[in-house]
């Protein structure tokens, strides 16, 4: 009779409202409040002091490199250089020229390359090689081949630094995988290569090993003077700013400012962000190429974002929350959740309809109406602690330097690059709501950088040659 009915209704009713508490206490453990926030601005500004005192510098996560990079960029550079930009999505050769005076601009031509995944997980011989073979492509293709151009090497990885033009290689990460590198100076490895070759008709004048951030600060520094601070969210994530010589007790000398390369995808590899970290965290972590580092980095970047949310996703399917229990093959795969599916999943006008198109396109073909909203909540709630994490970090990066500089009000402009921070239709929104509130004394405008690496590593070229030639 109906009395049947109805109990079947109220079943099926408490059935729906378990489960959506069950996946709302899920997503919770996914969700950053103010409190925890201030705490991750507090430990990264903890590290960073740790980072640049000589007793502490060893055993902090946050290794605040010194990149020997004194200044910003005042107009005044010119030349033509070479540059190259490994690291990111894809490797870049490049001819930039620099005009200065009336004329000022840059120039630059530039052709991508692909490193196939065999090479970066292949010898570190193999892996130069295919560079130089690339380098030697460009300079035929642009009619330069016996031209011996000073060279600026946008190099994202953490490397050790004397000098400008030196680069010790602390470890890869972004899945980077070579041997033979770590604890060589990338330089002398480029040289070698270029030694090795057959018919070797050019040589290359290094004259500075750039990290991404750097060349990004450096490119919007040549629009904008306030900027002094860079910022990458792409494959991986990582900041730069000017600090006070003073303070970088590695490097001699107490006058002026210096770049700092941070590292800080390596914040948390002391377990500072484990009250933080969620299941989800922790398998990407384990199924990674360097389990146990870039902590920070895997919780904020592109090359991490997806798998996470792939995670969660299989989670809920395991537990009959999605996909009616259904858990395909495709979503056992690894990688298949690109982060520019997260991009477009949370594109504003993208109707539920099209995010079931993408599922479908990812094999997810047993999808509900429900599921699609759920994917893109999911989706959100990551790519929100992600930005939020990140501005967490940026905030103690300005506050310090409002600090360093015992003002009341500091306004700075930062650099960005990166994939994720470009095409993610929240990210910087996001990121600029933290800032605001966990520093609130500082006026930060976030300059989006076009081709900032590239450029960035020939202007810092072009002023390290000003420098020598006026030493001459
Ligand atoms: C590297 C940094 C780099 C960042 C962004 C990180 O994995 O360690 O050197 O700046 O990725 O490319
Ligand atoms: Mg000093």
């Amino acid at each position: 009779g109906s009395g049947k009915g109805a109990a079947m209704v109220t079943a099926v009713a408490y059935r729906l409202a378990k489960q959506h508490i069950e996946r709302q206490q899920i997503l919770d453990s996914l969700r950053l409040d103010r409190d925890q926030l201030r705490c991750v601005m507090r430990k990264m500004e903890a590290e960073m002091q740790r980072g640049l005192a000589r007793d502490t510098h060893a055993t902090a996560s946050v290794r605040m490199l010194p990149t020997y990079v004194r200044s910003t960029p005042d107009g005044t550079e010119w030349g033509d250089f070479l540059a190259l930009d490994l690291g990111g999505t894809n490797f870049r050769v490049l001819l930039v020229r620099v005009r200065s005076g009336k004329r000022r601009n840059v120039e630059m031509h530039n052709k991508i390359y692909t490193i196939p995944q065999e090479i970066t997980q292949g010898t570190g011989e193999e892996l130069f090689d295919h560079i130089v073979h690339c380098i030697a492509d460009f300079l035929e293709y642009m009619g330069m081949k016996g031209a011996a151009l000073p060279l600026g090497f946008t190099f994202s990885f953490p490397c050790h630094q004397n000098s400008l033009d030196q680069g010790i290689l602390l470890n890869w990460t972004k899945g980077f995988k070579a041997t033979g590198c770590e604890g060589e100076d990338v330089v002398a490895l480029l040289k070698d290569a270029i030694h090795r070759m057959e018919v070797c008709d050019f040589d290359l004048d290094v004259v500075a090993v750039v990290n991404d951030t750097v060349g990004t600060m450096m490119t919007c520094g040549y629009e904008d003077p306030r900027c002094e601070v860079g910022l990458i969210v792409g494959t991986g994530t990582n900041a730069c700013y000017m600090e006070e010589m003073r303070n970088l007790e590695l490097v001699e000398g107490d006058e002026g400012r210096m770049c700092v390369n941070m590292e800080w995808g390596a914040f948390g590899d002391d377990g500072a962000l484990d009250d933080f970290c969620t299941p989800f965290d922790r398998a990407v972590d384990e199924s990674s190429t360097n389990p146990g580092k870039q902590r920070f980095e895997k919780m904020i970047s592109g090359m991490y974002l997806g798998e996470i949310v792939r995670n969660v996703l299989l989670d809920f399917t395991a537990k009959g929350l999605l996909f009616r229990g259904k858990l395909s093959e495709r979503l056992k795969t690894r990688g298949i959740f690109e982060t520019k599916f997260l991009s477009q999943i949370e594109s504003d006008r993208l109707a539920l309809r099209q995010v079931r198109s993408i599922l479908q396109h990812l094999g997810l073909t047993s999808s509900t109406c429900d599921d699609s909203i759920l994917v893109k909540e999911v989706c959100s709630v990551v790519a929100r602690r992600a930005a939020q994490l990140c501005g967490a970090g940026l905030a103690a990066v300005v506050e310090r330097i409002r600090q360093n500089r015992g003002l009341q009000n500091l306004s700075v402009t930062v650099g960005v690059d990166g994939t994720l921070y470009k095409l993610h239709p929240h990210f910087s929104a996001i990121m600029r709501e933290t800032l605001r509130d966990l520093a609130p004394q500082c006026d930060v405008t976030l300059l989006q950088s076009e081709d900032g690496s590239g450029k960035g590593a020939a202007l810092i070229t072009a002023v390290a040659c000003r420098m020598r030639g006026s030493r001459k």
